[in-house]
């Protein structure tokens, strides 16, 4: 008998014939004898449009959040999780099975004070462990928590995954497996390249990068979880038939599996492609080629909640000046320009240009450690297809390309077969 975490994401409770679907795979695990908790996400589109429905509204007077008053943002975007958490229960009653929903506050999750993108910060494992030892499956609404604050915080978009992950570990779990609508992690997003391959296995450190660089199959936060608790983590797919055969093996069921890279037995030189859409480069010319500079520009725009990603620095031809350029997500950039005007005097730069709808486009795998060459496979290749590199960074597994937007799906397919991916 084994204690396994079911996350099931908002595509595979899109409505009540896929809830209805979702319970059959739960059951099929409390047949088995397991012991079972779940993590649900809303429907899918559910909360996008609550999302909408907070930027739709007048912003109070003095708020200078993005998501208005954040706290007020939580209580609203918390609750479609809510309604698919007591649905899947009542699916599960009426096969028979003991089962009841819990909300975040009720386990409690708690959290953080970040509004809108709280961390988990504590989750007592042993609420849900009295549940399964009431042979009840606890049906727990992901993607929030209870602040400090004692309020709904939420975990950041595609956050139901890092709940799953934290609640594994919370209760000591042999599995968590996060149901979606592909049934593995893939070697790019097979929406934008049908050749792509689904990977048995993918170490922590990959996942974490495929994550980090757009791939949204597995919010980072998870991943990071997961990798620190040692979560034996799986993806897999909600959509194929839950009483298929194997379905329910124990030990290796049907997904990829996140695991530690020792465990991986043929580790290829580059595992997978990742791409992000919507950013945008903020360039400043002239600056004083001073110490001091970038603490200048980029400590307020971190006070200013900014992620800057790619940096790049360029020093002129005397030496006195310099030009800088960065990347912001696009949806930051008035915001961004508004904290460089602050600091334009202090600072002194003669001016800003920015460019949105950029991309990064991302090549990631262990084999790059102690492989030469991979970097400039890539520039040859995406070069030959007449693709202009606008910046360009590396770490130890992975290099990472700044790109027009209109190129992003031919550079993800030129890179995915550039280095053989699309090959069985
Ligand atoms: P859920 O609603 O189940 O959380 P998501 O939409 O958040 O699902 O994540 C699943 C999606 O991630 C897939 O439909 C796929 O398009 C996308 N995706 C991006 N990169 C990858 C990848 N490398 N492997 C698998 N899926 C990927
Ligand atoms: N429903 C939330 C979102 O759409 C959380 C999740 O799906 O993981 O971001
Ligand atoms: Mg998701």
């Amino acid at each position: 008998m084994a204690r396994i975490v079911m996350k099931f994401g908002g595509t595979s409770v899109a409505d009540l014939d896929r809830i209805h679907n979702v319970a059959r795979h739960v059951k099929r695990e409390v047949d088995a004898g397991h012991d079972v908790a779940v993590v649900v996400s809303a429907m899918s589109g559910k909360t996008n449009e609550l999302v909408g429905w907070v930027k739709g509204m007048p912003k109070a007077t003095g708020a200078n959040s993005p998501f208005f008053d954040a706290r007020e943002y939580d209580a609203i975007v918390a609750s479609g999780e809510q309604i698919t958490s007591g649905l899947l229960a009542i699916a599960l009653q009426s096969m028979g099975v003991h089962a009841r929903s819990w909300q975040g506050w009720q386990i409690p999750i708690r959290t953080d004070n970040a509004h809108g993108a709280a961390r988990i910060e504590e989750i007592d494992g042993s609420f849900l462990i009295k549940r399964f030892g009431e042979g009840q499956v606890a049906v727990v609404a992901g993607f929030q928590g209870l602040s400090p604050d004692n309020r709904i915080s939420t975990l950041g978009r595609g956050g139901s995954d890092t709940s799953a992950v934290a609640i594994a570990a919370a209760v000591k779990a042999d599995r968590c497996d996060i149901y979606t609508d592909v049934d593995g992690v893939y070697t790019t997003d097979p929406r934008i390249e049908p050749k792509a391959r689904r990977l048995s296995k993918i170490s922590f450190e990959e996942m974490l990068e495929m994550a980090s660089l757009g791939a949204k199959v597995l919010q980072v936060r998870s991943v990071e979880l997961a990798m620190v608790h040692g979560v034996r983590t799986f993806v897999r797919s909600s959509f194929e038939d839950p009483d298929a055969p194997g379905m329910c093996d124990a030990i290796n069921p049907p997904g990829t599996l996140i695991c530690n890279e020792d465990e991986i037995v043929e580790q290829q030189v580059v595992t997978g492609i990742a791409y992000a859409k919507d950013e945008a480069q903020i360039s400043l010319r002239r600056l004083a080629d001073r110490p001091g500079v970038s603490a200048g520009i980029f400590g307020p725009l971190a006070d200013a909640g900014i992620n800057v990603d790619m940096i790049v620095q360029n020093i002129s031809e005397d030496g006195s000046r310099t030009d800088m350029t960065f990347t912001v997500p696009s949806a930051d950039v008035g915001r961004a320009l508004a904290v460089l005007e602050t600091v334009r005097d202090t600072v002194g730069f003669d001016a800003v240009q920015h460019d949105d709808g950029m991309s990064k486009v991302s090549v990631i795998g262990i084999g790059m450690r102690s492989h030469a060459g991979v970097a400039a496979t890539a520039f040859k290749a995406l070069a030959e297809k007449a693709i202009n590199i606008r910046a360009i960074t590396t770490s130890e597994i992975k290099i990472s390309i700044l790109i027009d937007g209109p190129y992003t799906e031919l550079a993800v397919r030129t890179l995915h077969s550039v280095y053989g991916l699309d090959k069985h």
